[in-house]
């Protein structure tokens, strides 16, 4: 019997909408649909595949309003940064539509006086990807757009609180031409996405989610030996230096942190700042956070709420526990009275390894503020962490930044005075439990394909 999906709007708690998962039997018949596509979307030219990238892009820019209104009712971001999230998936669209020649190109090499080797880049068929409802255009965005001009065909598992969001872009790609079952969505419960992985027509996984799915995926995928790429979650260090522009440091900090209500991956989570400082930094991030405004996400506002009611409480859970494990509550940290799933901004500070403001990742508007003695300490605690996502630095002496940035910080991405940001251009992931692979970038064209090398004499 095929289980229901409930999405429901986090800012008033309505339902919006009941969708049925597929039969087996449904899923089967997409797998094969896009097995069959892909026999001959692997044959199209890189222009076909540019058009049709374009037409996407086109198509996102003039559904941007529709669309960010629904992100915003299914997942509570405040509207303008759903409006930007649909520009950022026009300009993946874009990026990739122009960019992937070069690196999809043939080229030929000696390998010795006799033997010339040429590198094709080939796809692999069919790509599964299991997503995540916090930018849920975007995720799915940033994998597809690569994926489709590599020549892959892309099959979506998203997270179920945005299923009206995966089955607009199903629809869009049908919309502006794509061919159909190049891009299909699943509405399938684990057990069945198991088998859909599992099935010999899926070539690849990729996963965007939490550390605990990523272990569940990358063992499946491992037991049918499958190439599987992990996003997973990360408890960014932002280390502020003495020498630091505090008003920069302060503002960035705080930005980040709050983006998406908290809930972004790359985000600001553990602030480590040099002693010195500490005590003027803290006081600013405190009125700073204090300042940002919750409330209705289709209003001016900074924050809206939190995505899921479990998730409200989980975070509200971790606070909880790393009060009770010494540190020192310095702003909110209530639930608040009333609809909807808010969490207002909060402050941390004497957090320290041992409470889950320190060792997990709290994926909400919870700002852990953590002294250092000095920077070698500071890199230590930024690195003392099970994950390996992003980080940042703060200080006015940029090569020294750098060099730790480059040779001490361990993250797949660091920001230097800036905090991380995803860019079609730059490639993104993790290291450690933050997951492996690598997205965006041309690393986005290779990760899912054979690079095949033909020898002749
Ligand atoms: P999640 O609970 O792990 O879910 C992510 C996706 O995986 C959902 O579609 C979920 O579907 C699916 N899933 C989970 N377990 C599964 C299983 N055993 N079999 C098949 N599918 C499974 O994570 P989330 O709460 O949606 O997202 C937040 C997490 O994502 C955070 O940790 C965040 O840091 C991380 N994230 C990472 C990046 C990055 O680029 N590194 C970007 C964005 C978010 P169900 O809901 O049906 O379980």
């Amino acid at each position: 019997m095929p289980e229901t999906i409930t999405t429901l709007n986090p800012a008033n708690e309505e339902i919006i909408k009941l969708y049925d998962t597929m039969s087996d039997a449904q899923l089967l018949d997409r797998l094969d649909a896009a097995h069959h596509r892909f026999q001959t979307w692997r044959h199209t030219s890189l222009q076909e595949r540019q058009d049709h990238l374009l037409a996407i892009a086109d198509g996102l820019d003039r559904k941007q309003d529709e669309y960010a209104h629904l992100i915003t009712n299914e997942m509570g971001k405040p509207l303008s940064q759903s409006k930007a999230e649909i520009s950022k998936c026009a300009a993946v669209c874009r990026y990739y539509a122009n960019h992937s020649g070069d690196v999809l190109a043939e080229s030929t090499k000696a390998l010795d006086d006799s033997t010339i080797a040429s590198t094709y880049t080939r796809p692999l068929g069919v790509i599964l990807s299991i997503m995540p409802w916090n930018f849920p255009f975007w995720q799915v965005m940033r994998f597809v757009a690569p994926n489709l001009m590599t020549g892959n065909v892309c099959m979506l598992k998203h997270a179920p609180n945005v299923t009206g969001c995966a089955l607009a872009l199903e629809s869009l790609m049908k919309e502006v031409g794509l061919p159909q079952d190049c891009f299909s969505v699943i509405l399938a419960d684990h057990k069945q996405v198991g088998q859909v992985l599992m099935d010999y027509r899926v070539r690849g996984v990729t996963l965007t989610g939490s550390d605990r799915a990523g272990k569940a995926i990358a063992s499946q995928a491992g037991e049918a030996l499958k190439k599987s790429v992990l996003e997973l979650g990360g408890s960014d260090p932002y280390i502020v230096l003495d020498d630091a522009d505090l008003n920069l440091a302060v503002e960035t900090c705080v930005a980040s942190r709050l983006i998406n209500s908290g809930q972004t991956c790359i985000s600001a989570k553990r602030f480590i700042v040099t002693k010195s400082v500490a005590g003027e930094f803290t006081e600013r991030v405190i009125q700073a956070m204090s300042r940002k405004s919750y409330g209705n996400p289709l209003d001016d506002v900074d924050l809206g709420p939190l995505a899921r009611e479990d998730l409200r409480d989980k975070v509200h859970s971790q606070v909880l526990q790393s009060i009770d494990q010494g540190a020192k509550l310095a702003l909110n940290g209530q639930i608040p009275e009333g609809t909807g799933f808010y969490y207002p901004p909060t402050v941390l500070t004497s957090v320290s390894s041992g409470m889950p403001a320190f060792d997990d990742e709290i994926f909400g508007p919870v700002a852990s503020v953590i002294e250092a003695q000095d920077e070698a300490q500071a890199v230590a605690i930024a690195n003392q962490s099970r994950y390996g996502l992003g980080a940042a630095i703060f200080s006015k002496d940029i090569e020294r930044a750098e060099y730790l940035a480059a040779h001490e910080i361990e993250a797949g991405s660091c920001a230097i005075n800036d905090f991380v940001r995803s860019h079609p251009a730059a490639t993104f992931g993790g290291i450690k439990d933050s997951g492996y692979g690598r997205e965006l970038g041309s690393q986005g064209l290779l990760e899912f394909a054979n690079i095949k090398t033909v020898t002749k004499q």
